[in-house]
């Protein structure tokens, strides 16, 4: 923790040194999917980012509790509190409990999330296990006066709560542009500002996920759970939130309101947002048709997709960008990404192999500290892989002849690459298991041509035993006879 960290703090709109509040611990709260559908390239971004920026506090010394919640209830279909819980119509359109619908998504985004390499949070809750906090939360807040119940439903007073606070301070929204686009819809009639959002909602009589309250029976808003369990979990006040660009308004900035009503100061100290995903130029979109799911990405199923892509050519590709650029995907852009992947990893390889010279031609101990560098300044991962790649160019220049590394040298670049590619980027190297594999297979086939070439020697049969050995060499492979029977090497000058 000696190095100095800088977060861009969404909320101040700088970059700001990272000082946790009781250091080596720090919190991390990240906000998670709402489990009614497979995840898509939109969930992978701020899964990587945010895996990226677990990964790397753990490895400069902090010791992290990375909250990342599941959102299983009051998720309405739009985000001003109308409309149809999304868990709650799925399980209506498929005759299933709720409950059973959450687990199913649950279950396969932890697969995808693997499949990525995402490390596990530390702690998952569920909004439906906190019923009981956000209850509490709310009538905190009913309690300082900032809140007002109508038919059985709380909703937040933004307006109230604006005289002495400043509602809109992250998104850089104000309350009175927050008239337009405002609908007298179901609920929104209760309202006394179209900004105030609910707390609690009153259950209709068909609603199936339902708790009772001091207002009533009901459920949650949506908003409600992130601050009630960060809280619970992390603490009133903790260091880092985090979740994409598209949760800023109204999500957290209702956070912000809900922590200050409810805790008299806000929880979150640094608030850090990934960017968007563009699919070929175009906001992703259900209505779009250009919503690809990752086990579409995997399986190269999805109209919009060449072919399949490997976990980590997505995670790469997410990983070459910084979190704040947008991201535009197209097939041609994961062909570039898997490229520059498996030059890296392939590289890596070729360090195991190198034998070091006596000397080195120029300097290279300067690389990990490059690197984090980069990282430093706000997790800038494209930075660090273009060193990376730099290195690259000096690994396969030594492997050709055309440079020189000595032992330390080769030892220095083993162990960056392996903090960087697999500690800190998370990059399994799945392409060399594929490689590997491969060359087990040339190898088997080695074995069975070379067992023909004996047989044919034993038989005197020289023309099928010479006739072997040529076609071999037209390949580039070479084969020797020597005392303990033949063997091969590649060869460059068939
Ligand atoms: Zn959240």
């Amino acid at each position: 923790m000696s190095q100095s960290l800088y977060i861009y703090n969404t909320l101040s709109r700088k970059k700001e040194l990272f000082e946790p509040l009781s250091p080596p611990f720090t919190g991390l709260y990240v906000c998670g999917p709402t489990v009614y559908g497979d995840a898509h390239l939109g969930h992978a971004r701020p899964a990587v980012t945010f895996d990226l920026v677990y990964r790397y506090l753990k490895h400069l010394g902090y010791k992290v509790r990375y909250v990342r919640n599941i959102t299983d209830v009051g998720h309405l279909e739009s985000d001003a509190d109308e409309g149809e819980d999304k868990i709650a119509k799925k399980a209506r359109i498929e005759q299933l409990e709720p409950m059973e619908v959450v687990q199913y998504y649950s279950d396969r985004y932890h697969e995808d999330m693997d499949k990525l390499n995402v490390l596990k949070p530390s702690i998952e809750p569920r909004a439906s296990g906190h019923i009981i906090e956000q209850i509490e939360m709310a009538r905190a807040i009913f309690d300082a006066g900032l809140a007002y119940e109508v038919n059985g439903s709380v909703y937040f007073d933004v307006k109230k709560y604006n005289e002495s606070h400043h509602y809109g301070k992250l998104s850089g929204r104000a309350i009175e542009d927050m008239q337009a686009g405002s609908r007298e819809l179901d609920g929104q009639g209760e309202k006394r500002h179209p900004a105030d959002f609910a707390l609690w909602k009153k259950a209709s009589p068909q609603h199936i996920m339902r708790w009772p309250s001091p207002w009533g029976e009901g459920f949650p808003g949506w908003h409600l759970e992130c601050s009630a369990m960060s809280a619970k979990y992390l603490g009133e006040r903790f260091d880092i939130h985090g979740g994409g660009m598209d949760l800023l308004f109204p999500h957290h900035e209702c956070e912000i309101a809900q922590s200050n009503a409810a805790y008299g100061q806000d929880a979150v100290r640094y608030w850090m947002h990934n960017n968007m995903i563009t699919i070929n130029g175009q906001k992703m979109g259900k209505s779009l048709g250009n919503f690809i799911t990752l086990r579409e990405f995997f399986s190269g199923s999805h109209t919009a997709l060449d072919r399949a892509y490997d976990p980590m050519t997505i995670r790469f590709f997410i990983l070459q960008a910084h979190y704040r650029s947008t991201l535009d995907f197209s097939n041609e852009a994961l062909d570039a990404a898997e490229k520059g992947l498996k030059r890296l990893l392939q590289a890596y390889e070729t360090l195991k192999h190198l034998s070091p010279a006596g000397s080195s031609d120029t300097d290279h101990s300067d690389l990990a500290g490059k690197c984090h560098t980069a990282l430093l300044d706000d997790f800038n991962s494209p930075v660090a892989i273009a060193h990376l790649f730099d290195a690259v160019r000096v690994i396969n220049a030594a492997k050709d002849g055309k440079t020189k590394l000595n032992k330390e040298d080769l030892h220095n670049l083993q162990q960056v690459f392996h903090t960087f590619l697999v500690d800190i980027f998370g990059l399994s190297d799945t392409f060399a298991t594929q490689e590997d594999q491969a060359q087990q297979i040339i190898e088997g086939l080695m074995d069975l041509i070379l067992d023909l070439r004996e047989q044919a020697r034993r038989n005197k049969d020289w023309e099928t035993s010479d006739k072997l050995r040529d076609r071999l060499r037209q390949v580039n492979i070479q084969v020797k006879d020597g005392k303990e029977g033949a063997s091969w090497e590649y060869t460059s000058d068939a």
